[in-house]
């Protein structure tokens, strides 16, 4: 039960072969059990899930609902949630009650989803292996030994383990696509202003975007459905009408055209990701598709310009967080700046700390122009490239990250070598283009995700893509031995 699709589920559910409570309190159990291993969730909340799933039978009694109604679903602890503790990871909410909802976690609760809880995460989303969490590390259910990716690698790993059918996560340079490459699921970042932003708390404003994750791109489909769209709330929200994200998926791909970045397979590629990136591209081929090399030239200079922009924009969303406002606050401050420094200091983890002072050196006077602005040209170049690479071919493909998931604690002493796990994913994050991770293989027994990215608001085209090539593969069904032991 556990394993089915969204619209198997929705079936089942529909044709009362189960009802929302008892499939809730099927996942209720598997997380009992299984997570305490994985520690994929950061707050478990039963008496909503089952008080929701009890409104969804009833109005799936009465024939109404979405496909959505009565699934039982995860959200990113990064998502507002009115009356549910939300920390983002971090010790500063740590008490965090939001008085409101994100527009993403109340989208999906009208289409009638149930939310189990709230997923562990990079503290405020910052990491690329869930190792920077105030509430302990994630494990990869498929290792128990290797890191879930991150930031998002709390909804990523449950996915994976069948704690929860899908879930929402949120990508600034790479937090949905490589947690799901690492784990074995899919997952889709959309286009920058797709999805509402407003009530996720902001790492990178111009950067953040929230996305489904799930077992595979129908799923994700049918999260989308209910999650994207404009949204008045946020000002940087599209007004681009929404696609139907689900009937496109069955198109046929002949004559579909795939570029391939040529500095996507060089230096840094470990040869075994490569080996299934190419066999995935091989399959796309029996499917009617042609190939090309294409090129992203300024891709090495991704991981500079994201590294300036994001902790710069991160030190000035932080900047709340200040005992005052919102957040922790330390105990008996001798005064007003001994309150504000300790409380940060108390608050904040130390990958946090580190970026707000690179982001506040490089938004300082003298230094503005030689780091924050040169980061925006770099950006802008980036973004060329792509618009350059896209108008030769509908999609490109290519690894999401350089390795499989490696072992827990291994890169945490060495920041660039973490960053460097992002040198394929942060640049469409700076280009603001939509892109998918999808299971294509395993590599040194760690599942394998292929990226394919397409054009502004192309999202209905990469799920098809997506779909079809999970019609002919069945990478995305694969469970981890852990996840069948309950
Ligand atoms: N790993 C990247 C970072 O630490 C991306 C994180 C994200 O997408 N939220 O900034």
């Amino acid at each position: 039960m556990y394993e089915q699709s969204i619209s198997t589920l929705a079936q089942q559910l529909r044709n009362k072969d189960i009802s929302s409570v008892e499939l809730t309190n099927l996942f209720l159990k598997r997380i009992t059990d299984l997570d305490p291993a994985l520690n994929s969730f950061i707050t478990v909340s039963s008496d909503i899930a089952l008080a929701q799933a009890a409104q969804a039978d009833a109005l799936l009694q009465s024939g109404q609902g979405s496909s959505l109604t009565g699934i039982p679903i995860a959200h990113k602890d990064l998502f507002c949630t009115q009356g549910t503790l939300t920390t983002c990871g971090s010790k500063m909410l740590n008490n965090f009650i939001p008085p409101y909802e994100s527009t993403v976690t109340s989208r999906i609760q009208q289409a009638g989803a149930v939310m189990l809880g709230k997923t562990n995460m990079d503290e405020f989303a910052m990491g690329s292996s869930n190792e920077n969490s105030y509430y302990g590390a994630v494990k990869n259910p498929w290792n128990l030994e290797t890191v879930p990716g991150g930031s998002s690698g709390g909804s990523a790993a449950a996915i994976a383990a069948g704690l929860a059918v899908a879930a929402t996560g949120t990508d600034t340079g790479g937090s949905i696509r490589q947690p799901a490459s690492f784990c074995g699921i899919t997952g889709l970042k959309p286009t920058y202003g797709r999805v509402s932003r407003f009530g996720m708390i902001a790492y990178a404003s111009s950067l953040d975007q929230a996305g489904p994750m799930a077992k595979s791109a129908e799923d994700c489909a049918h999260l989308m459905q209910a999650m994207s769209g404009f949204d008045e709330k946020d000002s940087t929200s599209s007004e681009t009408p929404n696609d139907d994200y689900l009937s496109n998926i069955n198109t046929p791909l002949t004559g579909l055209k795939i570029g391939l970045p040529k500095e996507y397979f060089g230096d840094g590629l470990d040869s075994n990701v490569a080996d299934i990136i190419m066999a995935a591209v091989k399959e796309f081929e029996k499917l009617g598709a042609t190939v090309k090399e294409v090129s992203l030239p300024n891709l090495q200079l991704s991981i500079p310009s994201y590294y300036v922009i994001a902790p710069s924009e991160a030190s000035s969303n932080l900047s709340r967080f200040d005992g005052v406002r919102f957040g922790h606050r330390c105990d008996n401050p001798k005064d007003l700046l001994d309150m504000y420094m300790r409380s940060r200091s108390e608050g904040f983890g130390t990958e946090v700390q580190k970026r707000i002072m690179v982001g506040t050196y490089a938004l300082s006077e003298g230094y503005y122009d030689a780091y924050y602005l040169k980061a925006q040209k770099i950006r802008r170049l980036i973004k060329q490239d792509f618009v350059n690479a896209l108008n030769e071919v509908d999609v490109i493909m290519g690894p999401v990250a350089p390795t499989t998931a490696f072992g827990l604690g291994s890169k945490t002493s060495d920041p660039v070598a973490m960053y460097l796990e992002d040198i394929y994913t942060l640049s469409v994050n700076l280009a603001g283009i939509p892109a998918m991770s999808v299971p294509a293989g395993f590599a040194n027994n760690m599942p394998v995700g292929l990226q394919i990215m397409g054009n502004y608001f192309a999202e209905a085209k990469l799920l098809n893509i997506a779909h079809q090539y999970q019609q002919h593969t069945d990478w995305h069904l694969q469970t981890p031995t852990m996840a069948k032991g309950a």
